[in-house]
């Protein structure tokens, strides 16, 4: 167990950050992923030591090349924690092209290229855990969040799909489903509109990083291995479905 490697997308910060910290303290060699952010990356590095590479998950070229990178210094990737993603909020009759490209993009065609340059390893090695990141928002709909809740909700049928095809080769694939979590992407939501949401949520707290990163830690475990093609709602009971 302890030589497993785990790439977590996005993994520098929030979610992410929480995520690949829990894999560490489980004992899994992990290698964190981001986008631009270099000066987060290097505090990450130099207060954990997880290697943080850069580059696009949204684009199939650039994971094919750090992939290849990755697996030659670390081993081939046994747990994928598609994390990364974005929100480009705004109403849809004001949205353009460009902006729903980006959304579906870079959250859920990223599942599509980590997973597609990961799984034939994994099934050929007859282990691998996948864990998607999505959202309350795929599963209840968000005003202002058209492109955001279409893509996150494209990560439940493509977590269901996948996890049939890959039942019999060790391979699970799971979704989770956060509620709103106190990261960066959440503090750009407007104070009053922040304020209205948290009296919506029954726990009466924003989730922090750390519940989100348990219940990936659990299901990147052995003992998870009946676990597959499931939704894990972490909502702090703002919607149950
Ligand atoms: P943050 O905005 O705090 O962090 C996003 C991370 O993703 C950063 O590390 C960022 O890198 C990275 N990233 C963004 N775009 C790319 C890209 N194209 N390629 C590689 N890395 C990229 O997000 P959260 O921690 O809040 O969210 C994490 C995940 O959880 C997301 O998928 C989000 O949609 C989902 N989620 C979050 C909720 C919340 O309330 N926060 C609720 C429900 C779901 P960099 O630092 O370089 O910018």
């Amino acid at each position: 167990m302890k030589n497993r490697v785990a790439l977590v997308t996005g993994g520098t910060r929030g979610i992410g950050a929480a995520i690949s910290k829990q894999l560490k303290k489980l004992g899994y060699q992990v290698i964190a992923n981001y986008s631009s952010n270099h000066q987060q990356a290097e505090k990450f590095f130099s207060e954990t030591e997880i290697p943080a590479i850069p580059f696009d998950v949204a684009d199939y070229d650039a994971c094919q090349k750090s992939l290849t990178e990755i697996t030659e210094t670390h081993g081939p990737i046994d747990i994928l924690v598609n994390n990364a993603g974005i929100t480009r909020d705004g109403f849809f009759h004001k949205s353009t092209p460009d902006i729903w490209q980006e959304v579906i993009q870079t959250n859920l065609s990223s599942c599509f290229n980590l997973c597609h340059l990961t799984v034939p390893h994994m099934r050929e090695r007859g282990f691998g855990r996948i864990i998607n990141l999505s959202s309350i928002n795929a599963q209840k709909g968000q005003l202002g969040q058209v492109n955001y809740s279409a893509a996150k909700a494209g990560i439940i049928g493509f977590t269901k799909a996948l996890a049939l095809e890959c039942a019999n080769k060790g391979i699970t694939v799971n979704a989770v489903a956060p509620g709103y979590i106190n990261t960066d992407m959440v503090r750009d939501v407007p104070e009053k509109i922040l304020q209205a949401i948290v009296a919506q949520i029954p726990i009466g707290r924003l989730g922090k990083p750390e519940d989100i990163a348990y219940t990936v830690g659990f299901l990147a475990s052995d003992e998870a291995e009946f676990i597959t093609g499931s939704v894990i709602s972490a909502n702090g009971g703002q919607y149950m479905s």
